[in-house]
This record gives structure tokens, C-alpha cells and sequence, in this order.
């Protein structure tokens, strides 16, 4: 096989010297072919066989060389036979020309083979490129293509270990290893690791690179590592380091240096990858820091809510049964100044806790079906009273194009409307508060809210307006002298109103009045049930005819709109003695007004001598009078009406209440006109806001305070007041014997059980803070006793009903989920602390038998 590749070469001259071999041998065994054709065919066997080895040896170019030389050699030689020119000369000139012939040939071939190993080298060259580019490609993180290139690197240039090196971070100059690769002892595949270093028992430790400016070292003769410089542009941004067998080391740092760029994109990739990984996670670090704080914020405001409450209970309380003792005026007034801090303590308090919430994201809006008109009416219903004390006309205008019955968080809502009416009435002196709500359908499914709320105040400066939704934030420094407040419940506004997804916006011109307007967007509801009787009522006030008198446009405005949307023929004065002809002439033209709402402080005119004057008139009996006066005139509104008014609307007039007189007045002379009896001043109807669900009112709740207290002989019954706080206990106390209970106190706990293991309450009042055994746990010992009494027959544990004592929790701690701890360790009902004597008593009084 040796001496074959060494003939390769010159496989022409070698299939040359095989045809003329055969030349020779013919002419030694045979002296003349003339007349012997059996030997001519002899000699093109032999001349066959000589083209067969060329052809077989030196491929298709010896063998066709081999076949032409045959062929005129069986010609010249064989066939024609010699004789003209010596055989030997002739013989000689031929295999001179075919020597010449083959070396050209041979050497035009040799150059085809070197382009040939080029046209391979390149091939494999851009194979490895590819391979590396589709490795830096494939990998998910910058950190796994680098590390499946060097893997490239090692399998397809035969190299024995290839690492890559970062930068240390910091300007000492060192490097780091990130990656390294190296073909393990059998030599097949490779091993790695990933940026340790060390590479593990199967990879012994690479060296660290040498200075890539050296480029090129060698390790003894056994290998040669080279290194080179990655860096994109100036910016150096790693190292490469590949150790190669010494006789592939040339063809290595061909192949390396064409992917050197590629890798140090990969490697620049890496480091931006890394360097937002550290972003993030320094990022979530500090999102967890701030979290925590905020958490432990929350926590903080809440304890600190909870332990002010405590003592606010007993200055609340305490107060409240000051109030209810006999005082000197003043006195009295010194009382009321302390009740009244304590109530704006309490305010603060709630707003600094509603705002922790909402900062901690804790406040989740809840979604449940309300009816608009209730809570427009409860907002002003609540501010109606501080309104009117101030002289200001606090009007409420629901559109009714609105939509009634909707779908969001009716509580924060009114929370939030409660806030900007409450504000237009402190920061006005003259004039009035509209609280407009308008609301439009805008699909299928929803509706959108404008709950606007303008004033005739001092109206806010320009450069202020865009401050005063900060917390803390107030339009000047003079505003908490002149007016108090913390500043607090404008951002506590913006804040929820976001949170429902709506806007808050306020408009303002100083001395001229603010409008704040909330736009909301809510999913519309179906009314609770299919509503008959309203309907019902709608239908009967359809086409009657209704005189408004009244001398304040908007209640006019108001009014007009409100009855117009039911059907009703409205006509609007704003004077009595105008009314009246109205009246008159209504009455003579045969299509009288059957209502006619007379505003009690009209100027031109007294009411009771217009209802005089309307009863006086036969013409005028199917007329019946409509009273309308502000809440804090109801006691001489009350004398006016018995002049001969059917009924009284309190101001603000709230549709539902519009709505009820309407139908009371209208029912009643229906019935007066069958029956034929006398027209009676009937009382007015009692507004439909439900006593319950209204917020509790300031006012309401201090002339619940005053009531006198019930000194019933008979005890109403025995209650047991669980309190660890001696102040508390006291009020409690104090509350309750003057309610006419007879009242025990325990300090905890294990205090409770003692006393109830003496004697039978009919309610137990239980702080649910207190050290030692807590409420919670003894609501549940008190729960686990009666379900195990002794003496109770086993068919009866756990029904043991007739013996449960009610337990009313009384808590300062107004967390979340508190109400549902409390119910599910047994307690019947939840007071949140400072509780107000009479809604104590209100409680208590629901279970005592
Ligand atoms: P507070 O009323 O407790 O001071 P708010 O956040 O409710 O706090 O209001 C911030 C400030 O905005 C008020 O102090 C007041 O200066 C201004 N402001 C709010 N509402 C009105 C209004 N209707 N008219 C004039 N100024 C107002």
C-alpha cells in the first residue's frame, strides 16, 4: 500500500509503462504478427489487461490514456508490423511524448487536488462556524449557548479543553471563569463545568489564562493553548482559552479566530443578562423590604388605632353620660366641646387607618348590587342637618336618566360622596351644595356616573388646586385654624375613587365655589325583584297636574325635573301670590291642580295663610297642599301644616320621599272624596332610608345621648360586662343600671366563666382583647359549657338553644375579618369601639328577653 500511494502520483507514466511492458513481451514471444492473426489477438488481450490495471490503478484518466496508447501501438506495431522505421526508435519517440504527456497531466491534477483540500478546508471551516452559530443560538440563557459553543469548539477542532473567562467585577484586572470544557481521558465527548472552576475530579483544573496580549503560549511541547482577547469594540468583555494538539494548533486558530467575534456577542449578551437578572433581583429584594414595611406599617397604624380607641371609648362614653346628667349651660357646653373633639379624634383615626389600608393595598372593592337614589339620599340625609345649621341650602339632583340599580361598592361610594359634600358644607358660609348625579347607559352592560358636588364656597386658589388630593395637603395654613381637619380625606377620595377605576376631578374659582366630580363606570343591575307597587304608582301619577311654589331656583329646577320624569304636569312659581292665581285659574278652566308644594319660607307670602286661602276657595278642594320645609324648621313646619297641609317634604327633597308623599296625598283625597269626610292634616310620611343602613348620624346619635334614662323599677335583666380596661368597665356600667340592668363586671376571662358559673346572664357584653384569656377563647369555653352542661340530656347536646346566652363582642380592633373571628368562636353580634350609649343600649335591648 506504501509504494501504491507513492506511485499515485505518476499513474500515468505507470499506465504508459504497463502498455509498453506488454509491447515488450509480445515482441520477445512472438518475431513476426504478419500472417499470425491468433497472436494479434493475444497481444490486444495482453494490451487489455495493461488498460484494465491503468484503469483500475490510476482511474479513468490512465485508463483512457492507457486505451489510446493500446490502440496505436496494436496499429503501428502489431497490425501493420515493423519494418519501414526500426521498432526501437519509433517505440522510443511514443513513450517519449506519453512521458511528457503524463507529467502535464499529473500536474495539472496535482493543482486540482490542492484546491480540492482548500475547497475541504473552507468547507469544514464554515461548517464550524455554523456549528457555533447555531450553539450560541440554541441556547435558552446566554449561559448554556456559550457553554454548548465551547462544546462546539472541543468536538469539531479535536481541541482538549476550551474555557471562557469574564471580568471580575471591580477594576482589579482579574478574571473569573465562567465556563470551561475539556475532552475527558478516553477522549470522546467533553466534560465541564459551570463557573467553578475547578472543574471537579473528571476535570482537573484548568490553568488561568496567561495575559491575552502573549495570545499564544505552550504548555511543554504536549499541547498548546492559545488565547484570545473577546471584546466588542474597546470594551473588553472576556477571554477564550483552547489547548489543541501542537500539529492542529495552526488549523485551531484559524477556525477559533473566525467565531471569536460571534462569541463575544454571546458573551456581551450574557453580561447585559446577568446584569438585568441582578436588576430584578435587587429589585424584588427591595419590593420585599418595602413590602415588609409596609406590612409592618399597616400593622403598626392598626395597633396604634386600636390602643387609641380604648381610651377614646372611655372619653366618649364618659362624655356622653356627662351629657345626660343635669348641667349648667355651661358646663354643658364644655361637655359638648370634649364630645365633639373626641368625635373628630375618632374621624382621624378612621381616615389615618382607611389610608394605611389603601396604601397596603388591603382595600378590596367589593361588588355588590345597590340602589343609586337610597345612598344619594343617605349622603344627604347624613349632612343635611350641619348644612341647614349654617343657613346653606344642601339640595340633592339625581337625573333621571341615571340608572338606578347598579353593580360596585356602595359603602365606598358613599364613603367618598359623603367626604365632598361634607367639605363643600364647611368650606361654604353663604349659598347652597348640589350634590348632581346624571348617569348615561353606554352598553349592553354598563353605565357611566357623573356624581358632581358644587358649592358657593371660598373655592380653592389656583396654584393649590393641583396639591390639595396630597395627604396632608391643605389649600393654605390658615385652613386648620379656621376650619380644622387633617387634610387627609381629599386624597383618601382620589385614592378610592381609583380604586372603583373612576376619576376624581375638581374645578374651583376662590370666592366663587368648587365642583368636585367623580365619574365612575359600573355594571348595571336588575332591580331586586319585579317592583309592582312602584310601578303601580308610577302609572297613577301619570298626567297629574303639580304647582311648585318655591323661591330657590334650583329646588324648582329640581323639583320640575323629579315630577316631570314620573308624568306629572308641572308648573313652577317663585311666589305665593303667582301660585295662587295659577291655582285659581287651573281650577276655573275645569283642569285643576290635584298638588301644590308650598315652600314654608316664602317671602311674599305666610303658609298657613295661603293654605287659609286655598281652603277658603270651594274651587280649590280638589287641590290638596304639600308642605316644603327644611329639617331643622319640622317642629314649626308642624304648626304650619295643621293650617291645612296634607303632608310635609322635608328639604333636602329626596325622590323617594317625593314619591311616597305624592302617593300618600294623592290616596288620602281619593279617600276623603269617596267618604266625603273632612280634608285632615296627615302626618308626613317617615323617609324610606333604612335606620339601620344609614350611616349613623352625629346628630342622631347625640339626641339619642340625651334621651332621658329609663328608671324602670322592674331590672330589664342581668347583664355581665367583660372589660379589662377599669375606665371601660365603668362606662359600660354606668350605661347599662341606668338603662335599668343590673350589671356585674368581670377584669378577663377565667373572671367571665367564675361568674357565669354562679349565675344566669341574659346577655354578656365581651371586650375581645384582653390579657390572659382572651374574648375569642372564652366565647368558645362559654359555647363548649352550655353544649356540655351537666343535667342536659344527651339527645339534647348541642341543641341546648334555650339556654344560650347571648354574647355581644365589643371591640376597639376593627381589622378586617374581625367580625367573622368573633362569629365563628360563637358571639351573636360585633360593636366596634367607642360604642355611643344609646347604640349600646339599642343592642343590649335586642337580646334581653
Ligand atoms: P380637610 O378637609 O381635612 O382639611 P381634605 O383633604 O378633605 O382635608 O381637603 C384638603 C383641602 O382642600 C382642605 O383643607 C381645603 O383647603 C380644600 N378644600 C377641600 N374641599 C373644598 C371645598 N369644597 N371648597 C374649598 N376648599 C376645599
Amino acid at each position: 500500500m506504501a509504494i501504491g500511494r507513492h506511485l499515485y502520483p505518476m499513474r500515468y507514466a505507470v499506465a504508459a509503462f504497463c502498455v509498453l511492458a506488454a509491447t515488450l513481451l509480445t515482441r520477445i514471444f512472438g518475431a513476426s504478427f504478419a500472417d499470425d492473426s491468433r497472436l494479434v489477438q493475444h497481444v490486444q488481450t495482453l494490451f487489455l489487461v495493461a488498460v484494465v490495471v491503468s484503469a483500475w490503478w490510476g482511474g479513468l484518466g490512465p485508463g483512457l490514456m492507457a486505451t489510446a496508447l493500446s490502440t496505436v501501438l496494436i496499429e503501428q506495431v502489431v497490425i501493420r508490423s515493423a519494418g519501414q522505421t526500426p521498432w526501437g526508435v519509433e517505440s522510443l519517440l511514443r513513450i517519449g511524448s506519453f512521458v511528457l504527456v503524463s507529467l502535464l497531466i499529473n500536474s495539472l491534477y496535482a493543482s486540482r487536488q490542492q484546491a480540492e483540500t482548500n475547497l475541504r478546508e473552507r468547507a469544514r471551516l464554515a461548517e464550524f462556524t455554523a456549528a457555533t452559530g447555531r450553539a450560541l443560538a440554541r441556547g435558552d440563557t446566554a449561559t448554556a449557548a456559550l457553554k454548548e459553543c465551547l462544546g462546539v469548539i472541543l468536538d469539531r477542532l479535536d481541541a482538549r479543553a476550551a474555557s471562557l473567562w469574564v471580568p471580575e467585577t471591580g477594576d482589579g484586572g482579574e478574571w473569573r471563569l465562567l465556563s470551561s470544557v475539556r475532552a475527558d481521558a478516553s477522549g470522546d465527548g467533553a466534560s465541564g463545568d459551570g463557573a467553578s472552576g475547578d472543574g471537579g475530579s473528571e476535570s482537573p483544573p484548568l490553568p488561568p489564562p496567561t495575559d491575552p496580549r502573549a495570545m499564544a503560549t505552550g504548555d511543554g511541547g504536549a499541547a498548546t493553548q492559545r488565547v484570545y482577547s473577546l471584546s466588542m469594540g474597546e470594551h473588553p468583555v472576556g477571554l477564550l482559552a483552547v489547548t489543541s494538539a501542537p500539529e492542529a494548533a495552526e488549523q485551531t486558530r484559524q477556525a477559533v479566530e473566525s467565531v471569536v467575534h460571534e462569541i463575544a456577542l454571546a458573551l456581551d449578551r450574557w453580561q447585559i443578562e446577568q446584569a438585568r437578572r441582578e436588576q430584578a433581583e435587587s429589585l424584588a429584594l427591595a419590593l420585599r423590604t418595602a413590602e415588609s414595611a409596609s406590612r409592618a406599617k399597616s400593622e403598626f397604624v392598626a395597633s396604634v388605632s386600636h390602643e387609641v380607641r380604648t381610651p377614646l371609648n372611655g372619653i366618649l362614653g364618659m362624655t356622653g353620660l356627662l351629657l345626660e346628667t343635669s348641667l349648667a349651660p355651661e358646663q354643658r357646653r364644655y361637655a359638648e366641646t370634649v364630645r365633639q373633639s373626641g368625635e373628630n379624634l375618632l374621624t382621624l383615626i378612621e381616615d389615618v387607618l382607611d389610608f394605611a389600608r389603601i396604601e397596603a393595598g388591603k382595600l378590596e372593592p367589593s361588588a355588590e348590587r345597590f340602589d343609586l337614589g337610597t345612598l344619594v339620599e343617605q349622603v344627604v340625609q347624613l349632612l343635611a342637618p350641619a348644612a341647614q345649621q349654617k343657613g346653606l341650602a344642601l339640595q340633592v339632583r339625581l337625573s333621571p336618566n341615571a340608572p338606578r340599580w347598579l353593580v360596585g361598592d356602595a359603602p365606598r361610594i358613599r364613603q367618598i360622596l359623603t367626604n365632598l359634600v361634607g367639605n363643600a358644607v364647611k368650606f361654604t358660609h353663604e349659598g347652597e351644595v348640589l350634590l348632581h348625579v346624571t348617569g348615561a347607559v353606554t352598553g349592553p352592560q354598563t353605565a357611566d356616573l357623573i356624581m358632581a358636588v358644587q358649592d358657593t364656597g371660598i373655592g380653592i386658589a389656583d396654584d393649590q388646586l393641583a396639591r390639595i388630593f396630597d395627604k396632608f395637603t391643605q389649600a393654605d395654613s390658615s385652613t386648620t385654624r379656621r376650619y380644622g381637619g387633617t387634610g387627609l380625606g381629599l386624597a383618601i377620595c382620589r385614592q378610592l375613587t381609583e380604586l372603583l377605576g373612576g376619576t376624581l376631578r375638581v374645578s374651583s374659582r376662590p370666592g366663587v365655589g368648587s365642583r368636585f366630580e367623580v365619574k365612575l363606570r359600573l355594571p348595571l343591575a336588575s332591580p331586586p325583584e319585579p317592583d309592582a307597587a312602584a310601578e303601580a304608582r308610577a302609572v297613577d301619577l301619570e298626567g297629574v297636574r303639580v304647582l311648585v311654589a318655591d323661591g330657590n331656583r334650583v329646588t324648582r329646577t329640581i323639583l320640575r325635573e323629579q315630577l316631570a320624569s314620573w308624568g306629572m304636569r308641572v308648573a313652577c312659581h317663585a311666589r305665593g301670590a303667582n301660585a295662587l292665581s295659577a291655582l285659581t285659574k287651573g281650577a276655573s278652566s275645569g283642569d285643576p291642580f290635584r298638588i301644590a308644594f308650598l315652600d314654608v319660607n316664602l317671602t311674599d307670602v305666610d303658609a298657613a295663610t295661603f293654605a287659609s286661602a286655598v281652603r277658603a276657595d270651594p274651587g280649590l278642594a280638589p287641590t290638596s297642599l304639600v308642605l316644603l320645609a327644611p329639617l331643622h324648621q319640622a317642629r314649626q313646619a308642624a304648626k304650619v301644616a295643621a293650617a291645612g297641609y296634607r303632608a310635609t317634604v322635608t328639604k333636602p327633597v329626596c325622590p323617594s320621599q317625593l314619591q311616597d308623599t305624592l302617593l300618600h296625598a294623592l290616596q288620602s283625597a281619593a279617600a276623603r272624596d269617596a267618604g266625603g269626610g273632612a280634608p285632615a292634616a296627615a302626618p308626613p310620611p317617615p323617609p324610606r332610608t333604612d335606620a339601620r343602613s344609614a350611616p349613623h348620624s352625629a346628630a342622631a346619635a347625640a339626641e339619642d345621648d340625651l334621651r332621658l334614662p329609663d328608671r324602670a323599677s322592674e331590672p330589664k335583666g342581668r347583664v355581665l360586662v367583660v372589660e379589662d380596661n377599669r375606665i371601660n368597665q365603668e362606662v359600660s356600667h354606668t350605661i347599662l343600671t341606668r338603662f335599668g340592668c343590673q350589671v356585674d363586671v368581670a377584669s378577663d376571662g377565667r373572671e367571665a366563666l367564675d361568674r357565669i358559673a354562679e349565675r344566669r346572664y341574659d346577655v354578656i357584653l365581651l371586650d375581645c382583647q384582653m390579657p390572659g384569656m382572651d374574648g375569642f377563647e372564652t366565647a368558645r369555653e362559654i359555647r363548649r359549657q352550655e353544649s356540655f352542661r351537666p343535667g342536659v340530656p344527651d339527645a339534647l347536646v348541642g341543641f341546648s338553644l334555650i339556654s344560650r346566652v347571648p354574647i355581644i363582642a365589643m371591640t376597639a380592633d376593627l381589622a378586617e375579618g374581625v367580625r367573622e373571628q368573633c362569629m365563628a368562636a360563637g358571639m351573636d353580634e360585633y360593636l366596634p369601639k367607642p360604642v355611643s350609649p344609646a347604640r349600646l343600649r339599642e343592642e343590649v335591648a335586642r337580646f334581653l328577653p
